[in-house]
């Protein structure tokens, strides 16, 4: 399905009206492969002009989060940061705790060393969540 139509049948399950800056906030997250909080989306479309408020960022990314178009992902920081869940591989995160850069990855050895031990203690995974939490050995990362 595409974007707009995805967004167009979630904004209409809400009863809210679809618009062009419900849109744009929708084409940010899935054009940033950044993971940017709130704030970040927020100036990124200020940045190329886009007139949308604040309000409406905010509350488009919960409607957006609620119907699973888009992940939150809670890095233990206070600040939720977004992205796109649908059509992208399953993917899992690692953080650095000094620039908080978050890098992707996705081992299959570890997917299936989860799926086995679930089986083992009588479950079936219908989700999970891995994050590695560390310090990058970039030469830029602060703290260095
Ligand atoms: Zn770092
Ligand atoms: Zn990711």
């Amino acid at each position: 399905m595409h974007n707009t139509d995805k967004l167009k049948r979630i904004l209409h399950k809400e009863n809210l009206r679809y618009t062009q800056q419900r849109q744009e906030v929708w084409d940010e997250i899935c054009a940033s492969d950044e993971h940017q909080d709130a704030e970040g989306i927020y100036n990124s479309l200020r940045k190329r002009q886009v007139n949308v408020s604040r309000a409406t960022v905010y509350r488009t990314i919960d409607v957006l989060v609620k119907n699973n178009l888009v992940r939150r992902l809670n890095l233990d920081d206070g600040r939720s940061r977004f992205e796109n869940k649908t059509g992208i591989e399953h993917h899992d995160h690692i953080v650095c705790l000094d620039c908080r850069k978050i890098i992707e990855f996705m081992d299959g050895t570890i997917e299936k060393m989860q799926t086995r031990i679930a089986k083992e203690q009588g479950f079936e995974i219908v989700r999970h969540v891995h994050q590695l939490f560390g310090r990058c050995l970039d030469e830029k990362c602060p703290n260095k």
